[in-house]
């Protein structure tokens, strides 16, 4: 073979990999990781485990640690059994389901009821990886949208449902980015009509104001129900990656058919285990970030900008005629938000006190600078 017209490996690109027809030109989710002293645009929870948490969990992985030459439980039969405890309404391990991270359950859920021929729908704006992860499964995304303020009708998100016979419907409540709850009529409007799976994604579900209902309560009654949560923000656990579902136990069969097997470490399982026990005092804080996001939802409306509700641990605000700019703006005094959602919003995620307090003195000099 002539040396001369073989590749240089080292000029190699993705371009030149024989790469999914499908996947060519996409980008991979990229919000940015940067080294800045107040990080407001992942959703995280800003408070680190407590000492006493910290211990615990270093105890416990020790333990699991002299056993790591075996396989994990396979079905995370006493993760699930703690989770269903923590969910209340009745649940048992049976018709609860943990894996890395609610992308994960999500990522199962349409590799299990979505794939090639199917289709996925949302009400945008909304989750960025829904349409990410429909892609990866080769099922079909449509994007329906939402109405006015961010929300939606039982007539409207049926209509849609009934115009676009989806295979599994995303409704995001509360909804990422605009932190928008839904009402349960319209959940309820949306199971009663979908022809397919319906997957109401609470990953924000403890931040809710109070009355906000959560979906676990139709599970009873609509077996193609399924409500997806996670450990990466009430719990302030993103690191650990935990998330999971409630649902009807048959759908919880259905996703052990597409599961890797041993899919969930020893580690996580114990580590998520550990912070379950910890739920009170976990939970204590989240009371708090919701004190200070209505505190932050007031300060921004006082300051003459337009806010959507919210019942998440985050903040779409604007609208700024250059939001990017604005951007460049808060970061260049040390905060980072995030660039999401419609033409003129930004997203701020609830921090500390002290966090808050040098978002605001940012935004108010960002302002001022570009006066
Ligand atoms: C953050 C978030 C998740 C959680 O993802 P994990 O994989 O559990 O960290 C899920 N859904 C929405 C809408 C989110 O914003």
């Amino acid at each position: 073979m002539d040396e001369s017209a073989r590749p240089d490996p080292a000029a190699l690109t993705l371009a030149d990999l024989p790469l999914r027809a499908d996947l060519r030109g996409t980008e991979p989710y990229g919000a940015p990781q940067l080294p800045v002293a107040v990080a407001l645009n992942t959703n995280e929870n800003p408070y680190p485990p407590s000492p006493r948490l910290a211990e615990a969990l270093g105890r416990n992985v020790a333990d699991v640690a002299a056993g790591l030459n075996r396989y994990p439980d396979r079905d995370a039969t006493r993760l699930r059994a703690d989770l269903a405890r923590y969910l209340g309404h009745g649940l048992d391990t049976a018709s609860v389901w943990a894996a890395n991270g609610s992308n994960e359950v999500l990522q199962q859920l349409l590799q299990a009821f979505g794939g090639p021929g199917r289709r996925a729908l949302g009400f945008e704006p909304s989750y960025s990886m829904y349409p990410v992860i429909s892609r990866v499964t080769a099922t079909e995304w449509v994007g329906a949208e939402r109405g006015p303020d961010f929300g939606l009708t039982p007539e409207a998100a049926a209509a849609a449902v009934e115009r676009h016979r989806p295979d599994i419907v995303f409704l995001t409540s509360p909804n990422n980015p605009t932190g928008t709850a839904l009402p349960l009529e319209v959940i309820a409007a949306v199971a009663e009509t979908a022809p397919g799976m319906v997957v109401v994604d609470e990953a924000y579900a403890e931040f809710r104001r109070e009355d906000t209902p959560s979906a676990l309560s139709l599970l009873a009654d609509h077996p193609r129900l399924v409500v997806t949560r996670t450990m990466s923000k009430a719990f302030a656990l993103a690191g650990a990656r935990v998330g999971y579902l409630a649902a009807h136990p048959a759908v919880v069969d259905a996703l052990q058919l597409v599961r890797l097997p041993y899919h969930l470490s020893s580690v996580t399982q114990v580590v998520a285990g550990t912070a379950l026990e910890f739920g009170d005092e976990l939970l204590g804080q989240v009371k708090q970030l919701r004190e200070e996001r209505d505190a932050l939802v007031a300060w921004l409306r006082g300051q003459g900008y337009t806010v959507a509700d919210s019942d998440a641990n985050f903040v779409l605000f604007g609208d700024f005629p250059d939001r990017s700019a604005a951007w460049r703006g808060l970061l260049e005094h040390g905060v980072l938000v995030r660039e999401v959602g419609p033409p003129g919003k930004l997203r701020v995620t609830v921090g500390t006190p002290e966090e808050m307090s040098a978002f605001r003195t940012a935004l108010l000099q960002v302002r001022a600078e570009h006066r």
